[in-house]
């Protein structure tokens, strides 16, 4: 969209409104202007022009994106109350409630700019989308301004030119190709990129123009041949090159590690006709003048891309082998990718396409959603990143038929949380046309696909190996973090409640101010805290209960006081410690323990304690954290078994394996899992994997097997 430089005055702005929309209130803007004019009459812009400048090119934006009065006028106003002395009551008396609205809206999100931290601008911008999930067209002044900005941005300091351009290709740009405003966003885009990268950005500006004028009679000669074909079939339609944006140039190159002289649709032709299906028809003329390039036809007229671009794409090998990419679309389809929402915004058209309405506005609502259930504003900004900027994407169905566009890549995990988070956190399985597939399966253009969910399930970590949508990973470490801290807070409890009655202290300390005041060293604030830190193995439970010992009593501190009080274990668990609960126990699986023999415990970060034999090497003294070994007892009796590995060595000889088997259920062992191969002695090695009751049962079954007459070596397997 070509800027009008010409509105330099209130008229002219009048002038070009009234073009559109004759019934337009000239008195209203009239007003707007001097008032904005008499608030901000002291202020300069850094290039010394009057302030009215800005706040005037702001609304001769709006006014080319042909929008309605009230939001020209509030254009006008915008920076009234965030620069001047005027209030909201005062626009409210003087332009009514509407404009008003506008205006403070405006007021709120500009509050929130400049910021340097990250954070800041997170919460920038999920402002941003709050206030345009409530009015659109507060975010289309804001982008007007932006655009202003970005415009005279030469005027700024160099560090917040880059920081103001950083801002304006990470979240504007994305944004506004989102709401479908192709021309806005290769703006945005290439401003950005002209101030961020001002060498290289000339360099493309050059070697565009010299391409150009290279291509022009080849491309010349291409249009004719089309026109003339065009116009024998008596189809209606306008054929001209068109100059891909500089940043998109660039992005290319980048991508595909090309140099400029590769790329080869920077000039692509455009055909414009009046209905879809002479789209289709442009097509196959096309293709039956020139052959296709395989894999570059994307119909995006069947399958319209999810900000409502709508166009058909495809690359031919043209005269003398020469590559040509064409983009064939009706007007109100190149209308649409050219002004995206801002289509539905116009002065008389209020009771737009309620159809188109509601595809922009289910994307803003969940957006809105998924901002309720990702309080953190820096994992929002990244998921809704992650969101727009996509590029390449396949388009799968769901068992009812409805499409849903992922990036490439994903997986039915994407897919799940794509649906719904709980969709998403309860997937088990998955079925991609009808086959059960692996959870890590990616997913071609035009599956169907289907989630098996089961209830009370829970996301694994694992599946941050794979996801490929950012509102997969947040939701999934969300979870995570969520679990984890549970489980923290429930072991911190206990490894706390321990470590007082250990050194006869009273129990009520855990709760108390002088507890906080221990672990004030860890920046630790709130009891809560304290207790996941202990939990997750971040925080020493004994240095800090050793902190509460009465001042005499210090320096004998490194002696543990009260060692004796041991409870008897309780009947029908596995594993115990003293005084705490089971749950958050596993058996390391570098040494497989067992009932009976000694055994320690080692609070993990995150996952517990994990239980090891005494003697278990990974429990070296020498380069753990003595502080997060805990001391652990079996408890005695019940039915429970656990998996031990043992490893036979037989000479290969037939009826072995039964013997061995026999001697197992006699012995009331269960083979859960087994392994057999011959070595090249004529030898047979077995691995199994058998339930066991604890250690002697294990002695006992070594021995018998080690009995059976054939077998060389019986052992148990620790890795
Ligand atoms: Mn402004």
């Amino acid at each position: 969209m070509a800027v009008l430089k010409d509105i330099n005055t209130v008229d002219a702005l009048i002038d070009m409104v009234f073009s559109y929309n004759p019934e337009s209130d000239a008195n209203l803007l009239r007003r707007a202007y001097a008032f904005s004019n008499e608030a901000h009459y002291r202020q300069k812009r850094k290039d010394g022009e009057p302030f009215i400048e800005h706040p005037l090119a702001v609304a001769a934006i709006l006014c080319e994106m042909r929008m309605d009065t009230n939001t020209i006028a509030a254009g006008l106003l915008h920076d009234t109350i965030e620069d001047t002395d005027t209030t909201v009551e005062d626009i409210k008396e003087l332009f009514g409630d509407d404009i008003a609205f506008l205006v403070e809206s405006l007021t709120k999100l500009s509050r929130m700019e400049f910021r340097t931290s990250e954070d800041a601008q997170a919460e920038n911008f999920r402002k941003m989308l709050l206030a345009m999930a409530e009015d659109m067209r507060v975010v289309l002044i804001k982008f007007a301004d932006r655009l202003h900005n970005m415009r005279t941005l030469e005027h700024l300091s160099a560090d917040k030119r880059e920081k103001i351009s950083r801002e304006t290709l990470e979240i504007y740009a994305p944004l506004a190709n989102r709401l479908g405003i192709g021309w806005l966003k290769s703006e945005f885009e290439d401003l950005s990129f002209k101030f961020l990268l001002p060498e290289m950005y000339e360099q493309l500006v050059q070697k565009v123009a010299k391409k150009k004028e290279e291509q022009e009679g080849y491309l010349s000669e291409v249009i004719q041949i089309v026109e003339a074909h065009i116009k024998a079939d008596s189809i209606p339609a306008r054929v001209f090159g068109r100059v891909k944006h500089y940043h998109g140039i660039f992005q290319k190159m980048q991508k595909q590690r090309i140099p400029f002289e590769q790329v080869f649709d920077v000039i692509a032709i455009r055909i414009i006709t009046d209905t879809p299906s002479n789209c289709y028809g442009i097509l196959g003329l096309i293709h039956s003048l020139w052959t296709p390039v395989p894999g570059r036809f994307k119909d995006f007229i069947g399958a319209p891309k999810s900000n409502l671009y709508q166009s058909l794409h495809t690359t031919i090998i043209g005269p003398r082998g020469e590559r040509v990419e064409f983009q064939i679309r009706t007007e109100e389809m190149n209308r649409i990718a050219e002004e995206g929402i801002a289509a539905h915004w116009k002065y008389k058209e209020r009771d737009y396409s309620e159809k188109l309405d509601e595809k922009y506005f289910t994307w803003l609502r969940e957006l809105v959603k998924a901002q309720k259930d990702t309080p953190d504003a820096k994992a929002f900004l990244e998921e809704v990143k992650g969101n727009i900027s996509q590029q390449g994407v396949v388009y799968v169905f769901t068992p009812e038929g409805d499409i849903v566009e992922l990036p490439l890549d994903a997986t039915p995990v994407d897919f799940a949380y794509s649906i719904h988070t709980a969709v998403g956190h309860q997937c088990i399985g998955a079925k991609v046309n009808g086959k059960i597939v692996p959870l890590r399966h990616k997913m071609q253009n035009g599956d169907t696909v289907e989630i098996i969910t089961s209830q009370g399930h829970g996301p694994s970590r694992d599946w941050l190996k794979f996801v490929t949508t950012q509102r997969a990973k947040s939701r999934i470490k969300q979870w995570l973090k969520i679990e984890e801290r549970k489980k923290g807070l429930t072991l911190g409890e206990e490894l706390l409640a321990k470590a007082l009655r250990r050194y006869n202290l009273s129990p009520a300390l855990a709760k108390s101010k002088d507890i906080l005041e221990a672990a004030r060293a860890y920046k630790i604030q709130t009891h809560e805290d304290l207790l996941v830190a202990i939990g997750y193995g971040r925080v020493s439970v004994h240095k800090i209960v050793r902190k509460l010992l009465p001042e005499p009593e210090k320096d004998e501190t490194e002696k543990l006081p009260a060692k004796k009080e041991v409870q008897k274990p309780e009947e029908g668990k596995g594993i115990k410690i003293k005084g705490v609960d089971n749950i958050m126990f596993h058996r390391s699986k570098c040494c497989y323990p067992l009932p009976g023999e000694k055994v320690a415990g080692f609070v993990t970060r995150g996952r517990g304690i994990s239980i090891h034999t005494s003697d278990c090497p990974t429990l070296d003294t020498q380069t753990i954290d003595v502080d997060r070994l805990v001391e652990v007892e079996w408890a005695g009796g019940g039915d429970t078994t656990y998996a031990v590995k043992i490893q036979v060595l037989t000479i290969d000889k037939r009826g072995l394996l039964a013997e061995m088997s026999a001697v197992l259920s006699t012995n009331n062992v269960n083979i859960s899992h087994l392994e057999a191969s011959t070595t090249h002695e004529k030898q047979a090695l077995f691995n199994f994997m058998l339930d066991i009751k604890d250690k002697r049962q294990l002695d006992e079954v070594i021995k018998k097997l080690s009995q059976i007459n054939g077998i060389i070596d019986v052992k148990r397997v620790k890795t």
